[in-house]
C-alpha cells in the first residue's frame, strides 16, 4: 500500500470519464472530443479600441485563457476587430446580439467562431445566413440560450417548466442547424442560478450527447460570490465527465475569471499541471506569517507547471504529518520552520527564510 508521496494522483481520479463529444475547433484550440478543456474569458474593453482589447487579451492569455470572446456591437468595431484578430496571440470569438450581419462580417473579419443567441436574432433566416457565412469561413458556432433569448415556440409553451424552456431551446436551435448541415456547434445554456445551472447541462449532456457543452454561470456576481457559484456549479458538473470548455464570468477583471478557471481544472485534475498548495486555516499554535508566506508561495509558483504537492503548515502538531504526505513542505515553529521533502526532514530554517528556501528546493530538487 503506497500511503507516501503526492496524493495529486489519487484526488485526480475521483472524476467520471470525460463525455465524448464531437470535436470542434476554434482556431487551433480543440473544443470536445475528449480534448483539454480550455479556458475562456472576454474582454470587457471598448471593442474599438483595439489597442485596449489587444493588450487585455495578451493578459488574458498569459493567464492561461486559450481563447477570448469580443463582443462585436456595431458596425463600428468591425475594422477594429479585424485589426485585433490580425493581432491576437489567441482564437477569438465574435460576440454578436440582434444583428446578424454583423455575424456574418465578424466571419469575414478574422473570427475564429461566432457566438450566437439565435433566439435574439430575429427570422431563422437570418440565422441560416449566419451558418453559410460560418460554412464559407469554416468556423464553429456557439449557440448560446438564456431567458430572454429562447425558441419562440418554446417559450410561449405552458406545460414547459423554466429548465424544460432552456433546454428544449437549445434542442430545437442544435436540430436546426443539422437540417442546415451544420455541425461544428457548441452549445452554453446559462443562468445566473447554480442548482439550475447543474440540472440544466446534465440534461444538455443528455438530449444533446454529441455537442460539446459551454459551462459557466452567467452573472455570477463579484469575485467573492461569482468564484463560489461558478465553482459550485462547474465543479459538480465537472466531476459527471460534462463541459468542453469552461468561462468564470465574475464582475471583475478578466484575468481573474481565468485565474480560477484554471485552478478549478487543475484542483479537478482535468487541467495542465501545476503545484497544489496544501495550507493549514491557522490556529492559536501558529507562530509564524502563515497567511503572507502562502500568498507569496502561490505568486511565485503561478507559472510553476511541477506536478507537486505543496504543504505550508503552521505549526509541529499537524504540521508534519500533513508536510510529510506532500512532495515537499514546510511545517512553523516558533520563528523558524521545518522543510520536509518525500517524507523526510531536511532541516530547520529561520522564518525570514521560508519563503525562499522553500522556493529554491522546488526549484533544485523537482
Ligand atoms: S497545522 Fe498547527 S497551526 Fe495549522 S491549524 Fe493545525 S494545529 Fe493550528
Amino acid at each position: 500500500m503506497e500511503l507516501r508521496g503526492s496524493h495529486k494522483g489519487a484526488q485526480n481520479a475521483g472524476h467520471s470519464p470525460r463525455h465524448k463529444t464531437h470535436q470542434v475547433f476554434v482556431g487551433d484550440v480543440p473544443v470536445g472530443g475528449g480534448a483539454p478543456i480550455p479556458v475562456q474569458s472576454m474582454t470587457c474593453t471598448k471593442t474599438d479600441d483595439a489597442d485596449a482589447t489587444l493588450s487585455q487579451i495578451k493578459a488574458l492569455a498569459d493567464a492561461g485563457a486559450a481563447i477570448v470572446r469580443v463582443a462585436v456591437l456595431d458596425k463600428g468595431c468591425l475594422d477594429s476587430f479585424e485589426s485585433i484578430c490580425e493581432a491576437s496571440p489567441v482564437p477569438l470569438v465574435a460576440d454578436i446580439h440582434f444583428d446578424y450581419r454583423l455575424a456574418i462580417e465578424a466571419a469575414k473579419r478574422g473570427a475564429s467562431a461566432l457566438r450566437i443567441n439565435p433566439g435574439n436574432i430575429g427570422e431563422m433566416q437570418k440565422v441560416d445566413a449566419v451558418i453559410e457565412a460560418a460554412k464559407n469561413a469554416s468556423l464553429p458556432i456557439r449557440i448560446g440560450v438564456n431567458e430572454g433569448s429562447l425558441a419562440k415556440e418554446i417559450e410561449e409553451d405552458t406545460s414547459l417548466d423554466a429548465d424544460e424552456k432552456l433546454v428544449g431551446s437549445a434542442v430545437a436551435f442544435v436540430e436546426h442547424f443539422r437540417t442546415r448541415d451544420f455541425f461544428d456547434i457548441v452549445v452554453s445554456a446559462k443562468t445566473h442560478d447554480v442548482m439550475r445551472t447543474i440540472s440544466v447541462n446534465r440534461a444538455l449532456s443528455e438530449v444533446l450527447p454529441n455537442i460539446p457543452l459551454h459551462l459557466g454561470v452567467t452573472e455570477a456576481g463579484s469575485a467573492f460570490s461569482g468564484t463560489i457559484k461558478n465553482v459550485s456549479a462547474l465543479s459538480a458538473l465537472l466531476a459527471e465527465g460534462i463541459g468542453d470548455t469552461i468561462r468564470v464570468s465574475l464582475t471583475a477583471d478578466p484575468v481573474e475569471e481565468v485565474r480560477v478557471g484554471k485552478e478549478l481544472l487543475k484542483v479537478l485534475g482535468l487541467g495542465e499541471s501545476g503545484p497544489e498548495i496544501v495550507s493549514c486555516p491557522t490556529c492559536g499554535r501558529t507562530k509564524i506569517n502563515l497567511e503572507k508566506y502562502v500568498a507569496q508561495i502561490e505568486e511565485a509558483l503561478k507559472d510553476c507547471k511541477k506536478n507537486i504537492t505543496v504543504a505550508v503548515m503552521g505549526c509541529v502538531v499537524n504540521g508534519p504529518g500533513e508536510a510529510r504526505h506532500a512532495d515537499i513542505g514546510i511545517a512553523g515553529g516558533d520563528g523558524s520552520a521545518i522543510l520536509f521533502e518525500r517524507g523526510e526532514i531536511v532541516k530547520k530554517i529561520p522564518e525570514d527564510q521560508i519563503v525562499p528556501e522553500l522556493l529554491a528546493a522546488i526549484e533544485r530538487d523537482f
